[in-house]
C-alpha cells in the first residue's frame, strides 16, 4: 500500500463505537475504472499509475482494503424534508482518513459499496449514471470555486443493481475534508450517551476549527463559525445557480462543503421557484428557498449544541439565538459582494441591493438564462438574450453604467473582476444527461471526458467553449433530475 501512496491517520474511531460500525465493502464481481481523477490522485499524493493498475483497482471497488484503513460505516440522523429520522451511511463505507503531502486529512469514501448496519432495507449499491452525476458535478463545483467534496474514481461493478429497470452498478471514491454532518450532532445528541456530542464537539474542533480549543466557549464559537461557513457556501451556491436538491440536515457538513450530490441542477432561466428533483414535490428546496433552508438547518445542529453552550439552558438558548440570527446578515454580505463582483462592482454600496434586484426582477420578467445574462454583460455582448433589446434594460443598463463610473477602478478594472466572477460554463442539464446516457448506454465516454474538459476551466472565457454555454429550447432540456440512486 505504501507504493500507492496511501497514508492513513484515522481518527473517527477515537469516538464510541455508537458513532459508527465496522462494516467491509461487499466485494464486486468484475470491477472496472471508467473514471480516474489524475490531478485529485497527484493532489493527495497517490502515485497514480500504481493505483490504475488492474491488481488495484479493487480497492476503488470495494474488493481489497487498503492496509492502514479502517472501514466503517458512520452513524447519523437527519431530519429529511422536514422529518426527524435514523439514517447513518446505507451504502457509503469510510476506507480511512489519508493525509496529503501538504497535510491536509481527507476522508476516503466509497459511495455504493454494499450494505451496512444503516442500509434499513436498501441494497447498499449505487448504479453508473447518478455516480457518473456526482463525478461531473462536484468536479465542476471545485472548479467553480465552491467549497465541496471531490471524485477520485467511478468504478462499475460488473454486477446490476434492481431500480425501476435493471442497471449497471457504479461505485464512487469520495474525497472530503470530513463527513461529519449536522445530522452526526442530532444522532449524538438524540440518541448518544451522555457526554457524546461533547466527544463530537471536540473532535470536530480539533479536526476543523483547531483555533477554537483555546476560546472561552469553544461550543459558542463553533456554532458561530459554522455558521459563517453555511453563509458563504450557500451564498456561493446562489451566485452560479446551483440547486442541491436535498438540503437535509444530515446532507449539511459542518465543515462547510457541498456533499451527496443526488438530484441537484444548475438553474437556466432565472426563477427563484426552480426545482429539478422529481422527489421535492413541495419545492421546499427551490432555488429561491436554499437560504432559508440553511437558516432551519442551523437551527437544528443548534439544538443539539444547546446543552454543551451554557449550563444555565435559557441562557444556552439565547446565545444559541443570537449565533442563528447572524446567518442571514453573513450570507447577505457574501452575497451582495458576489453580485456585485458579476456586475464589476468592487466595493459594495447599500444601493447596489436595488440595482442587483431590478436586474433580477428583469431576468425573470424576461425568462433570462441566469449564467449567459451575466456571461453577456461582461464581454457586452447585447444580441444573444431578447431582454437586452428592452427597454426596461436599457434604462437598467444606464443606471448601471453610472455606478460603474462612480467607483475609482477602471472599466477594464471592472471586465477583470466580472470575468473572474462569471463563468461560461456550468454543467447544463442537456450536456450532463447526455453525457451520461452514452455512457450509460453505449459504453461511450468520449462526450464525458470532452464535457469534463471544458468544466475544468469555467473562467476560461475561450471561444471553443461557446457550444457549451449555449442552450436548446427549453422542449428539448431535462426537466427534472433523479434522486441519487
Ligand atoms: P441521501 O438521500 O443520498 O442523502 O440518502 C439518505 C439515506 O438513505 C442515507 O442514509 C443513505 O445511506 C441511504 N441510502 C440511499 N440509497 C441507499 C441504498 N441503495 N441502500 C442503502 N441505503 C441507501
Ligand atoms: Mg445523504
Ligand atoms: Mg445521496
Amino acid at each position: 500500500m505504501a507504493k500507492i501512496g496511501f497514508h492513513f491517520d484515522n481518527s473517527y474511531t477515537s469516538l464510541p463505537e455508537r458513532f459508527y460500525s465496522k462494516t467491509n465493502p461487499t466485494p464486486v464481481s468484475s470491477p472496472v475504472l471508467q473514471l480516474f481523477n489524475e490531478g485529485l490522485a497527484e493532489q493527495l499524493g497517490l502515485k497514480v499509475d500504481e493505483l490504475k493498475q488492474e491488481t488495484n483497482i479493487g480497492i476503488l471497488a470495494g474488493n481489497t482494503i487498503p492496509n492502514g484503513g479502517m472501514s466503517i460505516a458512520q452513524a447519523y440522523a437527519g431530519h429529511q424534508f422536514g422529518h426527524f429520522t435514523m439514517l447513518g451511511d446505507g451504502r457509503a463505507i469510510l476506507l480511512g482518513e489519508h493525509v496529503s503531502p501538504n497535510g491536509d486529512k481527507f476522508d476516503l469514501q466509497l459511495k455504493g459499496a454494499g450494505i451496512t448496519p444503516y442500509s434499513r432495507g436498501g441494497d447498499g449499491r449505487a448504479t453508473l449514471g447518478p455516480m457518473l452525476r456526482e463525478y461531473i458535478i462536484s468536479e465542476s463545483m471545485h472548479a467553480l470555486g465552491i467549497p465541496t467534496s471531490r471524485s477520485l474514481a467511478v468504478v462499475t461493478t460488473g454486477e446490476q443493481v434492481m431500480r425501476e429497470t435493471v442497471l449497471p452498478g457504479a461505485i464512487l471514491t469520495r474525497v472530503a475534508s470530513s463527513h461529519i454532518r449536522f445530522g452526526t450532532f442530532q444522532y449524538a445528541a438524540t440518541f448518544g450517551e451522555e457526554g457524546d456530542v461533547q466527544k463530537l464537539a471536540d473532535y470536530t474542533i480539533k479536526r476543523h476549527y483547531p483555533d477554537l480549543e483555546k476560546m472561552d466557549n469553544p461550543y459558542l464559537a463553533l456554532l458561530h463559525e459554522v455558521v459563517k461557513r453555511q453563509g458563504n457556501l450557500i451564498a456561493k451556491w446562489q451566485l452560479v445557480g446551483f440547486i442541491h436538491g436535498v438540503m437535509n440536515t444530515d446532507n449539511m457538513t459542518v465543515s462547510g462543503e457541498t456533499i451527496d450530490y443526488g438530484p441537484c441542477a444548475f438553474m437556466d432561466e432565472y426563477d427563484p421557484a426552480t426545482v429539478f428533483s422529481s422527489i421535492d414535490r413541495q419545492g421546499r428546496y427551490a432555488y429561491g428557498n436554499q437560504p432559508n433552508i440553511g437558516g432551519w438547518n442551523l437551527a437544528r445542529f443548534a439544538e443539539s449544541l444547546i446543552p454543551l453552550i451554557d449550563e444555565d439552558n435559557d441562557r444556552a438558548v439565547e446565545l444559541a439565538q443570537e449565533a442563528i440570527s447572524k446567518f442571514p446578515e453573513h450570507f447577505h454580505n457574501h452575497w451582495l459582494k458576489g453580485m456585485c463582483a458579476k456586475l464589476g462592482i468592487y466595493n459594495p454600496e447599500e444601493s447596489d441591493e436595488e440595482l442587483i434586484k431590478e436586474l433580477l426582477e428583469l431576468m425573470s420578467q424576461f425568462e433570462a438564462d441566469f449564467t449567459n445574462t451575466f456571461r453577456a454583460l461582461t464581454f457586452e455582448d447585447r444580441k444573444s438574450l431578447v431582454m437586452f433589446g428592452t427597454e426596461p434594460f436599457q434604462l437598467w443598463e444606464n443606471k448601471w453604467q453610472e455606478r460603474l463610473k462612480r467607483q475609482k477602478e477602471s472599466m477594464s478594472q471592472s471586465v477583470d473582476l466580472m470575468k473572474d466572477n462569471n463563468p461560461a460554463i456550468i454543467p447544463r442539464n442537456h450536456r450532463v444527461e447526455e453525457a451520461i446516457n452514452a455512457a450509460v448506454m453505449d459504453d461511450d465516454y468520449s462526450k464525458l471526458f470532452q464535457l469534463l474538459n471544458v468544466l475544468f476551466k469555467p473562467y476560461a472565457h475561450s471561444s471553443d467553449q461557446l457550444e457549451y454555454a449555449s442552450l436548446p429550447p427549453k422542449s428539448e432540456r431535462p426537466q427534472q433530475t433523479f434522486c441519487g440512486t
